[in-house]
C-alpha cells in the first residue's frame, strides 16, 4: 500500500484535485478542492440537503497544510477547537471539522489531502491488515482510539463500552488488550487514515452499516489525545456511585480525590 497523503511536494497543475473534505458520513458525496483558494460550498446539517458557503480554505505554501477561515455565521469545530467568524486556523491532513457549533446535526468532514504523481519524496508504508485491528472485535479499527501510555488501539465503540462497564466495576480502568492503567484515551487521526486506506485497499474487511451504526451508538471519546480519562473515569464513578450509595458520596469524593492524586 502506498501511503503518501501528508508528503511534501513540488507545485503541479492547478486543476488538480489536491484536496478534499471527506463526510463521515458516507451518504454525502466528497468536496473536491481544486483551486489554491476555494470557498467551500456543500452541506452542513445532516437535517437538510440545501448547501452552503461556510469556510475558505487556501493552501499553505509547505503543500502540506492549508488555512481555513470560518465564513459563515457559526462557529466552526476544527479538531475540537472553535473558530469563529472571519478567524482563520491551520488544517493539516486528517483534520476533522464540524461546520457548526456543536457535533449534534451538524456534519463532519475530514480534510485529506491527495497524493501526487509528482512528489518526489515518497513514504510507502507496507501494513499487514492484522496489524490494523481491534483486540476486542478482531475487525479493523472503526474510529479508532489510541489509549496512553501503553499505545494499543481500539474502535471507539468497542473501547467506550469497555470503559462504561470498567467504571461500573473498577476505579480504575484497564487496557483490554494489555491490562495497564489507562490514563488517558483520545480519537486518533493519523491511524483513522490507515484505517481508512486499509478498507478501500480490502473492502472484504469492510462492517455493514447495521454494524457501523451499532459500533457508533456505543461511541463516546470525543476529543484528541489529550483528555484525562482518569477525570473523566471519575466524575462518572462519582456520579454512579452517587445514584446507587447517596449515603455514602463523602467517601467516594475522598477515594476519588485520593486516587486522582495517584494518578495525575
Ligand atoms: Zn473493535
Ligand atoms: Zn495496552
Amino acid at each position: 500500500m502506498e501511503f503518501g497523503e501528508c508528503s511534501s511536494g513540488s507545485n503541479s497543475s492547478s486543476n488538480e484535485v489536491w484536496a478534499k473534505l471527506v463526510p463521515s458520513d458516507s451518504r454525502y458525496s466528497d468536496v473536491e478542492i481544486r483551486s489554491n483558494e476555494m470557498v467551500i460550498c456543500s452541506e452542513i446539517t445532516s437535517s437538510s440537503l440545501e448547501k452552503h458557503d461556510w469556510c475558505k480554505i487556501t493552501r499553505n505554501s509547505d503543500q502540506s497544510s492549508a488555512m481555513m477561515q470560518n465564513k459563515s455565521s457559526n462557529t466552526i469545530l476544527v479538531d475540537e477547537a472553535t473558530v469563529l467568524n472571519e478567524d482563520d486556523v491551520v488544517i493539516n491532513c486528517g483534520s476533522e471539522i464540524i461546520p457548526g457549533p456543536a457535533r449534534q446535526g451538524y456534519l463532519s468532514y475530514r480534510f485529506k489531502l491527495m497524493p501526487r504523481e509528482s512528489f518526489t519524496r515518497w513514504l510507502k508504508v507496507c501494513i499487514d491488515a492484522e496489524h490494523a485491528k481491534c483486540s476486542i472485535c478482531l475487525n479493523v479499527w472503526h474510529d479508532v482510539v489510541t489509549v496512553a501510555p501503553c499505545l494499543h488501539n481500539f474502535c471507539n465503540g468497542c473501547f467506550s463500552e469497555w470503559l462504561r462497564r470498567s467504571q461500573e466495576r473498577h476505579a480504575s480502568v484497564l487496557c483490554p488488550q494489555c491490562r495497564a492503567v489507562v490514563q488517558f484515551a483520545g480519537r486518533n487521526h493519523f491511524l483513522r487514515n490507515i484505517e481508512e486506506d486499509v478498507l478501500q485497499a480490502d473492502s472484504s474487511l469492510k462492517r455493514s452499516d447495521e454494524e457501523i451504526t451499532l459500533l457508533d451508538s456505543y461511541a463516546s471519546i470525543k476529543s484528541n489525545l489529550e483528555k484525562s480519562i482518569v477525570e473523566r473515569g471519575h466524575t462518572q464513578f462519582w456520579m454512579l456511585k452517587m445514584k446507587l450509595q447517596i449515603s455514602h458520596v463523602l467517601n467516594v469524593v475522598i477515594v476519588s480525590i485520593s486516587f486522582t492524586i495517584t494518578c495525575l
